[in-house]
């Protein structure tokens, strides 16, 4: 049953800090209320955790550990790892990798739990299915060009409002706060570089399946063309329309539910490659368009990557955004407003 654990987890003495999701760079842990949990595939056997945890809760595998028996508390993980005494072969002066030696206070939520990643899904979808049934309206339709602008711009600010808002509920409900529910917190300078390089690769896979399925003989529909300028109009409000909900709302409520709820839910359950995949996917589907899944699935495995290796929801929200960007900027000038 998959990797060999490379190190010894004791969840009966995790405080729950964060540090060692906080220095793993694989992105490879997850610290629950009750389990330590890690992709041992994923692992590289660094040590960086084991130095980052005052607690001792993790430690290395190997045999002659020098075992420092301080607590006998039953393990609470139920994955069936060995129960051991509470170990560290590291000085202290290693351990505590140049920080005060202070306990930090507990800082690590609870993981999403099913309910909760279900309930977003469903808000979600029933949001979209209600945004397309009143733009579809003939009430709508019927409008005039700037009428219709507006009614579009209008609802897709309240399917975006009112998802944000059932966010921040349930965030509200467990007692966090957003920014560390989602993990919005800085991140290491080079993955500034790496988010660009995801929007390369993604506009690049983009590009490189349109030129291949169309030589195959699939028109894309016209909806995954140019429908930006539709929606919002062909002009200069319109593009900053499109700005505002295209560029920065969009992929900040989008980054949340996939990459911060369902990524995470799903890695913690059955590990970084399925969560990957299944937030990939879903993020795919979310779209409504059979053309587009590939690339969109495609950019999701991308965004999943940046967000586990970064450990950090930032540079994911911000390659979203800029890949959308490229799409806005193209629609804009292809209508002569750029
Ligand atoms: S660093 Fe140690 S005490 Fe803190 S969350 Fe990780 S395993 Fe638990
Ligand atoms: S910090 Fe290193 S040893 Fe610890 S789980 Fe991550 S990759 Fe493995």
């Amino acid at each position: 049953m998959g990797a060999r654990a490379k190190l010894t987890l004791k969840p009966e003495v995790c405080d729950r800090c964060g540090a060692c999701m906080d220095v793993c760079p694989e992105g490879v842990l997850q610290v629950g209320p009750r389990y330590i949990y890690c992709d041992w595939a994923g692992c590289t056997d660094c040590r960086a955790c084991v130095d980052a945890c005052e607690a001792g809760a993790i430690g290395p595998a190997s045999r002659g550990a020098n075992v420092r028996r301080t607590r006998s508390v039953a393990a609470t993980s139920g994955s069936g790892e060995r129960r051991r005494s509470k170990s560290d072969p590291r000085d202290e002066g290693a351990r505590s990798g140049g920080r005060s030696g202070r306990r930090r206070s507990p800082k690590v939520d609870a993981p999403w739990s099913l309910s909760e990643v279900a309930a977003a899904l469903a808000v979600a979808l029933a949001l979209v299915v209600a945004k397309n049934a009143l733009l579809g309206s003939e009430t709508v339709s019927e409008l005039p060009v700037r009428g219709l602008v507006w009614a579009r711009t209008g609802t897709l600010t309240v399917y975006y409002g009112l998802m944000l808002a059932f966010l921040v509920w349930l965030v509200r409900r467990r007692g966090s706060d957003l920014f560390q529910a989602f993990s919005l917190k800085t991140f290491a300078p080079v993955y500034a570089l790496w988010t660009v390089a995801v929007v390369l690769l993604g506009w690049f896979v983009y590009v490189a399946y349109a030129f291949i399925v169309r030589a195959l003989g699939w028109e894309p529909p016209p909806s995954a063309v140019s429908d930006l300028t539709d929606v919002f109009g062909p002009d200069v409000l319109g593009l900053g329309l499109a700005i505002v909900m295209v560029v920065l709302v969009g992929p900040f409520v989008e980054e949340l539910v996939f990459r911060g709820m369902v990524l995470p839910f799903a890695s913690t359950r059955w590990g970084v490659a399925v969560g990957t995949g299944v937030s990939a996917l879903l993020f795919a589907a979310s779209h409504f368009s059979l053309w587009r899944f590939v690339p969109l699935a495609f950019l999701g495995v991308a965004l999943a990557w940046l967000r586990m290796s970064s450990l950090s929801l930032v540079p994911s929200i911000a390659a979203h955004a800029l890949y959308n960007a490229v799409a806005v900027a193209a629609a804009f000038y292809v209508a002569g407003v750029l």
